[in-house]
């Protein structure tokens, strides 16, 4: 490829709604163009690194038995009514009409569509197991489109679906996706952690998340250095606290003026935050009896003053399944007898059901507000001055240095970029959509069924995240938009610098290495900026004067100084490099 036909636009500066690095650059190196909110053209040097992952990926899928199909991007809105996401999913689902009224939807996924062949074309047993999959756009109408590629609202997935006679056999499926995945992320040199991610009302353990490592993630992780538990911030438990110590106070109304949060009651009493309870009110809206208005349950969820409460966990408590919300400020009232900043689980005004953390179940001699203004009872001890609590559950995030569920350590708590999910997804959607295959014994079952997604256009941006310095990106070599630059200083001056790099163009691409050669006439300081910005990892620079002497020079975008190379060795020198 040569520069001068190629659609090189750097620019200097980043537009201003881009807040993390890795938009930035990739504005900055040409790579994407905004066209609305979450909207973006992938230009020609973003498209080759786009291209790049779709390839890495689409080998390593292939290899693992998925077969390759493209389903529609925008699909018949009955379809979605079969499965209940038309109706149920929230704003994210795109709806659209046709010219004769129909509803259609801008697929976010396609489980719809893939089990609609399934029950097609998979009739038999004897046809499973089978694994689909398509590199294709979606579009979610993200709450907060943001990050360029990382948050869009249209971007490209690739998403796989498996189909199985029972769950021993998607369970199967499943662990050669979880291996497919492994090899995928190793190809593409980033840090990247799998944790175990919450698989909601389905249950069991089987969903992942592929996760860079970076600092501006938008997700939490939990990780044990001692061992190979990883988990991300919603499904991470601490190993459970040891046995409750004995009572050693006495219970005591303390005046707190002023200290309504937990902070400044332990600030105030001279005691560790570790020692205060907080009381979170939420309530759930029960159905009322013969057909009556519903009657709203309030709940109060205790926490230790340090820990914070997970919605995730609390929302599998018995009783908030099916969904809860904070209390109002009046139903507050009603239940406590006070506003909020002093509330706490003795002697509530109206009953309210308890839900006491596990770690909070196992403290003795604690603090909590008094449902007094200005109060807070101390010495609180279970069974004694309150009965034991009615539920106990884990329904809070770990923090750093918990101990690990699996006694290997304390726990660490890092960044990172979700940038797959592997997920079973049992016979959520093949009983919803009636579809079943024939078994052995003659009678039809529901699919087992798994999903696994990989963000193609936020990878990039991933590993941007992980890779750049203050000159720009730096691209592993697997996804790098071009493996290699060649940099003429003064071509248009000097035939030997023209013949000497248009020969070595000509050797790289015969030796089938992505190489570019910069023959757009610019000067050296504006050549390297740009390919420093663009993020290039090889570079050969050759100059008149070094030439003359029978050498060139090569530079890593990450080495701080270049390598003289004997010009008739340079081809075998970089070959050596690119293999390294
Ligand atoms: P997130 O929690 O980041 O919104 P998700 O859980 O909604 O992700 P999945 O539905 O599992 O994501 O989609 C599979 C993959 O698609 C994700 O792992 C992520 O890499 C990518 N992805 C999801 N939403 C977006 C988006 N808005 N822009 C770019 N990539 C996305
Ligand atoms: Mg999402």
């Amino acid at each position: 490829m040569k520069a001068s036909q190629f659609y090189i636009s750097t620019l200097k500066e980043a537009p201003a709604d881009a807040e993390i690095v890795s938009h930035q650059l990739m504005t900055r190196a040409g790579m994407i163009k905004k066209l609305g909110a979450g909207i973006y053209t992938y230009m020609p040097m973003g498209l080759r690194v786009i291209r790049k992952v779709e390839a890495i990926v689409r080998e390593e899928m292939n290899r693992a038995g998925a077969v390759e199909c493209v389903m529609p991007v925008i699909q018949p809105g009955e379809l979605w009514s079969e499965s209940g996401r038309f109706q149920g999913m929230g704003p994210e689902l795109l709806r659209v009409k046709d010219r004769h009224d129909r509803d259609f939807v801008v697929q976010p996924t396609s489980e719809e569509a893939v089990t609609d062949i399934a029950r097609q074309d998979l009739r038999s047993y004897k046809q499973l197991p089978r694994n689909l999959y398509q590199i294709q756009t979606k579009f979610r109408d993200e709450r907060r489109p943001r990050f360029g590629l990382m948050r869009g609202r249209e971007f490209i997935m690739k998403d796989a679906y498996s189909f199985d006679r029972d769950e021993a056999g998607a369970k199967k499926s499943y662990q050669a996706m979880a291996r497919a995945y492994r090899a995928i992320f190793d190809r593409f040199g980033l840090r990247y952690r799998a944790v175990a991610a919450d698989s909601g009302a389905i249950g069991g353990d089987l969903s992942e998340e592929f996760q860079v490592v970076a600092a501006t993630g938008e997700d939490a992780i939990v990780y044990c250095p001692g061992s190979d538990y990883a988990a991300n911030m919603e499904k991470a438990e601490a190993a459970p606290p040891g046995p409750r110590p004995a009572p050693g106070q006495a219970l005591a109304l303390t005046p707190t003026p002023g200290k309504a949060t937990c902070e400044d009651v332990a600030a105030l009493l001279g005691v560790p935050l570790q020692t205060t309870v907080k009381s979170i009110v939420l309530a759930t809206d029960e159905p009322g009896d013969a057909g009556g208005a519903r009657q709203p349950q309030v709940w109060l969820l205790l926490l230790r003053g340090d820990h914070m409460l997970s919605e995730v966990k609390a929302g599998k408590v018995p009783g908030l399944e099916r969904g809860f919300r904070f209390a109002t400020e009046a139903e507050i009232v009603a239940h406590f007898g006070i506003k909020p900043g002093y509330l706490g689980p003795i002697r509530t005004v109206r009953p309210v059901r308890i839900v006491a953390d596990r770690e909070v179940a196992a403290m003795a001699d604690w603090i909590c507000g008094a449902n007094r203004v200005d109060h807070h009872l101390t010495g609180v001890n279970w069974g004694r001055d309150l009965p034991e609590p009615e539920l106990v559950a884990d329904i809070r995030n770990v923090v750093a240095g918990d101990p690990s569920p699996d006694g290997q350590g304390p726990l660490a708590i890092e960044r990172g970029i979700e940038i797959g999910h592997i997920f079973y997804l049992g016979t959520k959607y093949s009983r919803a959509m009636n579809a079943t295959f024939l078994d052995e014994d003659g009678k039809p079952k529901p699919f087992e069924m798994g999903c696994y997604g990989i963000g193609i256009t936020r990878l990039p941006a991933a590993a941007i995240e992980q890779n750049h310095d203050a000159r720009g990106i730096i691209w592993p070599d697997a996804i790098a938009p071009f493996t290699l630059v060649i940099c003429p200083v003064g071509m248009d001056r000097s035939e030997a610098v023209k013949a000497a790099a248009e020969r070595l163009h000509a050797d790289l691409l015969a030796a089938g290495v992505d190489v570019i050669l910069d023959d757009r006439g610019e000067r050296p300081g504006v050549m390297f900026a740009d390919w420093e910005l663009i993020g290039v990892p090889h570079r050969v620079t050759i100059g008149d004067k070094s030439l003359k002497e029978g050498q060139v020079e090569y530079q890593h975008r990450r080495d701080t100084a270049t390598t003289r190379v004997p010009a008739d060795t340079i081809l075998a020198f970089l070959k050596g490099r690119l293999a390294a």
